[in-house]
């Protein structure tokens, strides 16, 4: 095969400076681990914002950084602080992300916004045109560069373009609300092969495309201007060793050792037979239902008052994009239900809900997972939430419980969870209790099954499918021309 090139908004890496020093510190993400084993193996560059906006560094610190980047391989797209404010904050995460979402009633559609997002596609693609050699193959990632394989493709049509979308594709009937779909599509429709977590979202691409362009459209290709797309799904997987293995670990880490968060859920088991831990993990985003979530756990105590003093919500949320309007109401809102649940429910030795508003290092989201019984997954919509699998993977004794939306990608492959419709209050509070009174032996059978698909179709067997299936686009191709 040819290079590999991936293409995403954010490289893998965070820049910090010391003095006018930087340095590189690697990103643990899902996505960085599976494109670590993709890229470097077909000798290609990783093309990216390095985090930093170019306007707010001297063009010598601007330059070390490159020299860093070229080490591992990275080639950088310079973005100055106003195109981030617009492209980034503004056309992806203020436009696309709702919409995609179905939170239509939060879009911006301003058009300087738009603008904004082409200028920026427009550098993504042209770093891809220097980068990329006669027939490579170039692997762009999600909606923050939606309009880049038709800038390539329009230019290059010999680099095989691959497309994949992290989020939801909505319905068209959302889809359409966009003033600029058309161009959006369009822009995807420059990849020969653009994939898609579910089936679900692959459908609705499918259907957009027909019916704003009248495609022809053979089960999942799409036949345009003597070319064939290949649309597909790869859910995609989390590096299911890593989780495992560092799960059995925390078992055998001797007492001194142990990290604060250990030992004080360990207290807590102490305390007295009965004690149930729930875990709810997301970063502060209205798509994940927190609100929802709450109130559900709020309504499981008014219920159900021998459980009070005995269940513990652990709640960890990850502050994100807290300079939205939308994002601080969140905020308040939630901090107000804590507040009112802790206040109602709560005691001396009983806080109903730990509220942490703040990330936690890999070891410590281990050990929530293993120690919690049950873990309590509520978006409205989410792409995937790949915590949901993080969690089953660190369950070493198979036993746990998840209770998931159905609005999420990830309940496609996990049929054995507890499926819950988030907007039913009443159903997520009986979940809850179904959850915590379900014997021992149907939690092993179900986490069991659970474990051995998530162990199969990891996040390398994921990328290694995306690779195959981009080869065959190419061959597809070929063979059509
Ligand atoms: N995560 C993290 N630190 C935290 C909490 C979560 O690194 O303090 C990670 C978590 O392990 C998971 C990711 O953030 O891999 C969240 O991914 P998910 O698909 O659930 O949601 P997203 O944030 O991408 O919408």
């Amino acid at each position: 095969m040819k290079r590999l090139h991936i293409v995403s908004n954010r490289l893998p890496f965070s820049i910090s400076f010391e003095n006018d020093n930087p340095s590189l510190e690697p990103s643990v993400g899902g996505l960085a681990t599976g494109m670590n084993s993709v890229y470097k193996d077909f000798e290609g560059k990783w093309i990216g914002w390095p985090g930093i906006a170019s306007d707010t560094k001297s063009r010598k610190e601007l330059q070390a950084v490159d020299r860093l980047l070229k080490e591992e391989g990275c080639k950088p797209v310079h973005l100055c602080e106003q195109e981030v404010e617009d492209f980034y904050e503004g056309f992806c995460n203020n436009t696309i992300w709702p919409l995609f979402h179905y939170f239509a009633q939060y879009v911006d559609f301003h058009a300087s916004l738009w603008d904004a997002y082409i200028n920026v596609n427009r550098k993504f693609a042209d770093t891809i045109l220097e980068t990329a050699g006669q027939g490579d193959f170039v692997w762009v990632h999600d909606y923050q560069l939606m309009l880049v394989p038709q800038m390539v493709k329009s230019q290059r049509p010999d680099i095989t373009i691959g497309f994949f979308l992290h989020i939801p594709f909505p319905s068209y009937e959302v889809f359409r609300i966009l003033p600029w779909r058309d161009e959006l599509l369009r822009g995807l429709l420059g990849a020969d092969l653009i994939g898609f977590h579910t089936y679900d979202y692959q459908r609705h691409f499918l259907s957009s495309v027909r019916r704003i362009f009248g495609y022809e459209i053979v089960l999942n290709e799409v036949h345009i201007d003597g070319r064939i797309i290949l649309v597909d799904s790869f859910p995609m997987g989390i590096d299911y060793d890593k989780f495992y293995k560092a799960a059995l670990n925390i078992f055998h880490t001797p007492v001194k050792e142990r990290s604060e968060v250990h030992n004080e859920l360990e207290k807590y088991f102490l305390m007295s037979d009965g004690k149930h831990l729930i875990l709810s993990i997301d970063r502060l985003d209205y798509s994940k239902g927190i609100p929802n979530r709450l109130r559900a756990f709020e309504k499981f105590l008014e219920r159900n008052p021998d459980y009070r003093g005995n269940v513990t919500l652990v709640m960890l949320a990850v502050p994100s994009r807290d300079n939205v309007d939308h994002y601080k109401k969140l905020k308040s809102e939630v901090e107000e239900l804590v507040g009112r649940i802790n206040g109602l429910y709560g005691s001396i030795n009983y806080t109903p809900v730990l509220y942490f508003y703040r990330s936690m290092p890999f070891q410590n989201l281990v050990e929530l997972y293993s120690m919690c019984d049950v873990a309590l997954i509520t978006p409205v919509r989410d792409g995937m939430n790949l915590v949901a699998k993080e969690y089953v993977a660190s369950r070493i004794n198979q036993t746990g419980v998840v209770v998931v939306s159905e609005m999420a990608g990830v309940v496609k492959e996990m049929g054995e969870a507890i499926i819950i419709n988030p907007n039913d209050e009443d159903q997520v509070a009986e979940a809850i209790q179904q959850a915590i009174e379900m014997p021992h032996s149907e939690q092993v059978r179900r986490i069991s099954a659970m474990q051995e698909r998530l162990r199969r179709y990891d996040v390398f067997k994921w990328a290694k499918d995306f690779v195959n299936a981009l080869q065959k686009a190419r061959k597809v191709q070929t063979e059509f021309l």
